[in-house]
């Protein structure tokens, strides 16, 4: 397979701890590459609380997870870590010198030693249970996210879900689709109340339908091509609505997914590590963060930060054998110019 890249440290996962992790390997003179499913940096801050604030991170009495992310990211940036976003890692395995990572976009980044900074795992949408889906996800008719509005122009869409993204995406497409169909199994939707206040008034207006108490059912169609989803009540009442596109905002969840495979220690879906070094039970396989366990452990960013550090330094050896590593301050030291 192809070789994209080759790396000191192959980083999994660009939540925060990932992206201090590339800082404090940065300053030992190690090169990273972060990797993550999300099309986005930022791991649980930036995609469940973006506008949250958080008061425990040192220094900062309060900081939105969007911010801190931001802050982490311009911390990191004078090290020009090379992030390959929108794919999972599926495979690892040890080879000569070092590791092999296998991506879901079929590339292989070669690195010497590995930080899993997974979190939870990685991040996918919540998926319906619906037939033929995997056949109407590959060609696009069913999406759990709208990359570029316009491809919507024109189309009859359904949209299923009762959150922000459900009532978000109801209002902007009304402007642009054929048909709009809102489908929520209850009437209470947990979105911003004035945008269901809006959404409400366009559906009186007649510019959005609202199939309400409704749950998705069935698709229908040929070939991946889309022509009905076909809903039910509760009670078992049917209705089929004509549509080029079905949008599902049921959120997103984290699973374990393939790290369970890579032969790691693990207690109840978490890695076990030294907590002297985060090494994992394969020499050269360091985890941090919430995906990390030892006794003492807190799931906290502040001590995700510390344990990319230290992290860093038991991996240095690896990188530059021989070579003895002098601890310094970083004002002493300093960081290089972008
Ligand atoms: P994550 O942020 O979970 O990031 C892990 C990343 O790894 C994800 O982006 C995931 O997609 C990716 N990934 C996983 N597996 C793979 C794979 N195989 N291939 C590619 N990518 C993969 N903590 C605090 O300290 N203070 C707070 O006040 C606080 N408030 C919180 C509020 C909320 C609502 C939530 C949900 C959490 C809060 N936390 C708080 C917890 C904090 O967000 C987590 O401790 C922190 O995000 C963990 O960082 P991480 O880098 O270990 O993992």
């Amino acid at each position: 397979p192809h070789v994209a890249v080759e790396t000191d440290v192959a980083i999994i996962g660009a939540g925060p701890t990932g992206l201090f992790a590339v800082f404090e390997c940065g300053m030992l003179r190690m090169k990273c590459v972060v990797i993550d499913t999300l099309e986005a940096i930022g791991g649980q801050c930036a995609a469940l609380y973006p506008e949250k604030p958080i008061y425990d991170i040192p220094a900062h009495p309060a900081i939105s997870g969007g911010a801190l992310i931001e802050r982490l990211q311009e911390q990191a940036a004078p090290f020009s870590p090379i992030h390959l976003l929108g794919r999972r890692v599926e495979a690892l395995t040890p080879q000569e010198g070092g590791f092999a990572l296998r991506t879901s976009k079929g590339e292989v980044v070669r690195a010497r030693a590995v930080i899993i900074a997974a979190g939870a795992g990685a991040f996918g949408p919540n998926r319906p249970p619906l037939n033929d889906l995997a056949a109407y996800e590959a060609s696009g008719a069913v999406r759990y996210m709208v990359a570029r509005r316009e491809e919507l122009r024109g189309k009859r869409v359904v949209i299923a879900g009762g959150g922000d993204s459900a009532v978000d995406w109801a209002l902007s497409l009304k402007d642009i689709a054929a048909r709009v169909t809102v489908v929520h199994r209850r009437p209470k939707f947990r979105a911003a109340p004035e945008s269901v206040a809006q959404m409400e008034a366009a559906a009186a207006r007649g510019e959005i339908d609202l199939a309400i108490p409704y749950q998705l059912h069935g698709l229908r169609g040929a070939g991946g091509e889309l022509s009905e989803v076909v809903l039910a009540t509760l009670k078992g009442e049917e209705r089929a609505v004509p549509a080029d596109h079905l949008l599902a905002f049921f959120g997103l969840s984290m699973e374990l997914g393939p790290i369970a495979e890579w032969g790691l220690g693990l207690e109840r879906s978490h890695i076990t590590v030294n907590p002297a070094t985060l090494e994992t039970s394969t020499p050269g396989i360091h985890a941090i963060g919430d995906i990390a366990t030892y006794p003492g452990k807190l799931k906290l960013i502040l001590q995700g930060f510390s344990e990319a550090a230290m992290a860093a330094h038991a991996i240095h050896p690896r990188i530059f054998p021989g070579e003895a590593l002098h601890f310094e301050y970083s004002t002493s030291k300093g960081v290089p110019a972008e």
